[in-house]
């Protein structure tokens, strides 16, 4: 498999079609917008270089399953897109025991732009948006504490990972501040398997703790390994709001591209749309 130069991975292109709902005024809690955003997802992953395990299983079930009851993703009311990727999110989940990949929190950060001055919404749409592939509950709570993390940077130009642990249950409030403790003490390198939703997010914070300014916490990031791209796109999320579009080098900004065909400025657009 090759990349290009500046090319990006499977983590910005899932989260171009949430960031063209946002963008385009619409509501991602609703099971209309959130049909549209699977529709995309299925048409970017059969032509995709790299596709999540997990995502693929619940994708091409989802292709399957309208096919077989409409005709095809098209054919299929948006609204039920949206029920079929659930499902399919639940079975595979019960199949495999767990859902707990990393693929729904890479994609999340439109979430916390999209509803800056609603918090409650945030939080809903953060979790729902990532249930529509990832049934396990350790995956809604990294989303809902990265999109309140981003969120907080944002508005108030301060880093705090932790602020979004009031909005989870109190008992996985305590789980999640204890791994976000342990985070903070290690190197990204020594958190293993950050394809798991609450490893990656680990390391992220890890990287984000050790790194000075935005390019550095992204070599950190990227010197994890393992899942490498994915990694430095949650930190990416983050650290970007820390420290601004400003910070990103012009020569990364510049080669910035990919799927469906866009680049960079295109983000930037879009993404100018959903500021308040
Ligand atoms: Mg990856």
């Amino acid at each position: 498999m090759t990349w290009d130069l500046g090319e990006w991975t499977d983590d910005t292109a899932m989260a171009i079609p949430i960031l063209d709902e946002l963008a385009a005024g619409n509501d991602v809690r609703t099971p209309e917008s959130q049909g549209r955003i699977v529709r995309r997802w299925v048409e970017w992953h059969e032509g995709a270089k790299d596709v999540g395990i997990q995502t693929r299983a619940v994708l091409s079930r989802v292709k399957g399953q309208a096919a077989q009851r409409y005709g095809d993703i098209y054919k299929t009311p948006d609204a039920e897109l949206a029920k079929i990727s659930r499902d399919a999110a639940a079975l595979v989940h019960h199949s495999r025991g767990h859902s707990g990949g990393n693929g729904s929190l890479m994609r999340t950060s439109p979430i916390a732009i999209g509803y800056l001055n609603d918090t409650q919404a945030l939080v809903e749409a953060a979790r729902a948006v990532s249930e529509l592939t990832h049934l396990e509950e350790d995956a809604g709570d990294g989303c809902v504490i990265w999109c309140l993390a981003i969120r907080h940077a944002v508005v108030t130009g301060q880093l705090d990972v932790r602020i979004g642990l009031t909005a989870l249950d109190p008992e996985r409030r305590a789980l999640w501040a204890g791994r976000i403790d342990h985070a903070e003490t290690v190197r990204p390198s020594e958190i293993e398997n950050n394809g798991w939703v609450v490893a990656a997010l680990q390391a992220s914070v890890s990287a984000i703790k050790r790194g000075q300014g935005l390019q550095d916490t992204l070599e950190e990031a990227v010197r994890a390994g393992y899942d490498t791209d994915t990694v430095a796109a949650i930190t990416g999320q983050l650290s970007g709001a820390q420290w601004g579009a400003s910070a990103v080098p012009a020569e990364w900004a510049r080669a910035l591209h990919g799927w469906p065909g866009v680049t960079g400025k295109y983000l930037v657009d879009k993404a100018e749309k959903l500021v308040p």
